[in-house]
Formats: C-alpha cells, sequence, structure tokens
C-alpha cells in the first residue's frame, strides 16, 4: 500500500510511504475530527491513499495572506 502525501492547495506530491501494513496511528489519524479525515484522505483507484496536507510554499502564502483562507473552498 502507498500513501501520496500531496498539497490540497497547488496539487504537488510532497512525499510517498510504502508500507505493507500501514499504521494509521503513527500517521496521527486519530488526532483528525471525522470531519477533517473525509476532507483529507482519499481512496485513489488503485488502492493507494491520497493525503492532502498543505506544502510549505502554500503555508508561508496563506501566512502572508490569511484572506486566502477565505478562498480555500473555492481552490478546492
Ligand atoms: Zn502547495
Amino acid at each position: 500500500m502507498a500513501i501520496l502525501y500531496k498539497c490540497r492547495h497547488c496539487k504537488q506530491l510532497l512525499g510517498t510511504i510504502k508500507q505493507d501494513i500501514v499504521d494509521t496511528r503513527s500517521l496521527g489519524w486519530q488526532t483528525l475530527s471525522n470531519e477533517d479525515r473525509k476532507e483529507m484522505i482519499q481512496y485513489g483507484a488503485n488502492g493507494e491513499i491520497e493525503m492532502y496536507v498543505i506544502c510549505e510554499d502554500c503555508q508561508e502564502t496563506l501566512e502572508h495572506n490569511p484572506h486566502y483562507h477565505a478562498l480555500d473552498s473555492f481552490l478546492q
């Protein structure tokens, strides 16, 4: 099973984790609400898991342009 980390804003692939058995606890998923989980975690057609996070570039952009948060839903 592979987990692909992608930026939810720019869709950049940030990293890939390949594991036979994924311990979701080690990924911190239990700290997410069900809503966050639905939003952040998606299952790809080949059985891979796509995790939507935020990359450093977008994080920086958001920090310098807080109003971008309001645009979040338009970008998805
Ligand atoms: Zn990004």
